[in-house]
């Protein structure tokens, strides 16, 4: 008998073929499947929001596959991409006290805590000596994430550490900054800091070695005003946003709308302030090709 097919009704929707179970082929359970799915962590591009597992990013060196994208690197992570070999690390024997006792909202000691549990770093800069494609050097990276990167007299003490045992072993220094300025809980020492740092590179420039910054972002106040702008070179990443006061202070005082890209790197490249943008994938062998060529290597 026939059966009557009213026009637009589906009678059976047979299951696809790709759904279908194939004896001896278990299929998984689906939640199972789901589970699995997520535990692998991600991170959102902040630029192109697409969302890239934390392991790619991190063999990418944290720059968006998708759109190219600098995103921040930790700074221990930093150092050790960057540095072929790690053979010591630096100026963990320095530890922040507190000599103004000083209160804003929160005790500064209290914040330090914060910033150390949340890091999982003693202070706001690492500094690591290792060889860099055999050239044996000392590096250092600030830590953003720890209090802005802030300058306090341990980011200072180590800094100088580093700087002086590049001159003892007469290797090159190689600075990662991203730093908000001076650390203000410990007012007057932390600006001190500037004086510290600016005559350590005087030292190691009087002994004949490089020092290369890698202005990435971002930089700003005092760290900007000392040890990230006395290099031999500076190389920026892209998009880096580098000042001293930030471009609202700049607006406000100025009166004046200041327009994109002020402040960034490619602004400051084009008004001569940094010498070369680099990608950060060409990264390591621009370092490389500038202090083997400062050095007078083969
Ligand atoms: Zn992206």
């Amino acid at each position: 008998m026939n059966q009557e097919v009213k026009p637009g009704k589906i009678l059976s929707t047979p299951t696809p073929w790709t759904e279908r179970s194939v004896p001896g082929i278990e299929v998984p359970d689906e939640q199972q499947a789901l589970k699995a799915t997520f535990t692998e962590p991600t991170i959102e591009c902040p630029e192109c929001h697409a969302l890239v597992t934390r392991t790619a990013m991190s063999f990418n060196a944290y720059v968006c596959p998708q759109c190219d994208e600098h995103l921040r690197m930790k700074a221990r992570e930093r150092l050790t991409w960057f540095l072929d070999q790690v053979t010591a690390e630096l100026g963990q024997e320095f530890t922040a006290k507190d000599p103004l006792h000083f209160v804003d909202s929160r005790p500064y000691p209290e914040r330090m805590r914060e910033a150390q549990d949340k890091t999982g770093e003693s202070e706001a800069l690492i500094v690591m000596q290792g060889t860099l494609k055999n050239l044996p050097l000392v590096a250092c990276a600030f830590e953003f994430d720890f209090m802005g990167g802030s300058m306090g007299t341990v980011v200072g003490d180590r800094f100088v550490q580093a700087a002086e045992r590049a001159i003892a072993q007469r290797q090159p220094l190689i600075c990662f900054a991203a730093s908000g300025g001076a650390r203000m809980q410990e007012g007057m020492l932390s600006l001190m800091q500037m004086a510290r740092t600016s005559a350590a590179i005087q030292r190691l420039k009087d002994a004949g070695l490089p020092y290369v910054v890698v202005l990435t972002h971002p930089v700003y106040g005092g760290v900007t005003a000392s040890l990230a702008m006395l290099g031999d070179v500076h190389i920026a990443e892209p998009k880096a946003m580098i000042g001293f006061a930030g471009k609202r202070v700049i607006e406000q005082t100025v009166r004046e709308k200041l327009e994109e890209p002020f402040q960034r790197a490619e602004y400051l490249l084009d008004h001569g302030v940094v010498d070369q943008i680099v990608h950060r994938h060409a990264l390591r062998d621009t370092v490389y090709r500038i202090v083997a060529k400062l050095m007078n290597l083969p």
